[in-house]
């Protein structure tokens, strides 16, 4: 029947990825297989992680409705004057940090819908459009003259070695942008049903193996998703499962009610305002800081890389940066001023 023929990818070559999964059932195309990481690989990730959830607290604000009115699911955020703490909602709860290949942060952004009254200014977006702007002086700012001949690296190639922590996975155009950032992989701490996985549709879309035998390297234009789940970040499936119950309840138990007037939303930016999402972020936060007194299981881990810091190192540097972007970081605007 001429109803059942399958049309003809647009491609060049056949062994273009898109070509080879163009008869593939979708939830193939959306599932990712199991990462391939180390335990002292995960243990690194968790520490970044950690600081994520860390500054996800010490920035938190769930006045998603403005901090009048009555939020029966902010109960432990309610202020002796009968308000709600946070002051103006700038953005989401969710927030994003960038680490180079060696392990050192490079900075970290928040979501600022509200601020810019926009529905795209998202953590991850903002995040790496800041630091293109870092990369392109950091680099050789001191060393390099006018005179030198250009660079050997390419812009496209200068995030190639970065990791991007997200507090929530990724949309679409966040993913586009770390796409179009060569970002290497991206660490998502919460599930966002709302993103249909396009994260992981674009990896199988764009992934292939380069070189052959034991030297094989799987090489992709989109980032490699990692769910929290796979580093063994236990604060992914509890998110998880508080939104799964948010989104069941709110329609008995409202998110905000002012003027005579619920608002019942089952958005996940409103169960991101909640004392159970808060909760969490100060658990994790409270580990953090305990990570810094106990000790690592990896301790003196590095991955095979100039200039690479090791798993301890990492965390010296994490605590410092969680110092440094409690005091003079502003949620996403300039720091420092
Ligand atoms: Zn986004």
């Amino acid at each position: 029947m001429p109803g059942d023929e399958v049309p003809e990818p647009y491609v060049l070559s056949e062994n273009a990825p898109i070509a080879r999964k163009w008869t593939s059932p979708l939830y193939e195309v959306a599932t990712l297989g199991p990462l391939s990481a180390t335990e002292q690989e995960k243990e690194r990730h968790r520490i970044h992680s950690l600081l994520l959830f860390a500054l996800m607290r010490r920035y938190f604000n769930g006045n998603r409705n403005g901090s009048r009115g009555t939020y029966p699911w902010r109960e432990k955020q309610r202020e002796d004057d009968g308000r709600y703490a946070g002051g103006d909602y700038l953005g989401h709860n969710i927030g994003a940090l960038a680490v180079d290949g060696t392990g050192e942060v490079i900075d970290f952004d928040f979501n600022h819908n509200q601020l810019f009254n926009s529905s795209a200014e998202h953590a991850e977006a903002r995040l790496i459009r800041r630091v293109f702007s870092l990369t392109q002086l950091y680099d050789d700012w001191q060393t390099r003259k006018p005179s030198d001949p250009p660079r050997t690296r390419g812009y496209s190639t200068l995030l190639s070695d970065v990791t991007v922590y997200t507090s929530l996975e990724s949309c679409a155009q966040c993913s586009g942008v770390m796409a179009l950032g060569q970002v290497g992989q991206v660490v998502y701490l919460q599930r966002d049903p709302g993103t249909y996985h396009i994260g992981n549709i674009m990896w199988n879309l764009t992934a292939r193996e380069e070189g052959g035998g034991a030297k094989a390297q799987i090489k992709a234009t989109a980032p490699r998703p990692i769910p929290g789940s796979e580093i063994g970040f236990s604060y992914f499936d509890e998110l998880n499962e508080l939104y799964r119950e948010y989104y069941d309840a709110v329609r008995t138990k409202p998110f905000h009610e002012w003027k005579g007037k619920k608002d019942k939303t089952s958005a996940l930016t409103a169960f991101l305002c909640t004392d159970e999402a808060l909760g969490v972020f100060e658990r994790a936060r409270k580990e953090f800081l305990g990570l810094a007194k106990g000790k690592l299981t990896y301790p003196k881990y590095k991955p095979k890389k100039p200039g690479a810091k090791t798993n301890q190192e990492v965390l010296a540097l994490a605590v410092q940066f969680h110092d440094y972007a409690s005091d003079v970081g502003r949620r996403g605007t300039p720091h420092d001023l």
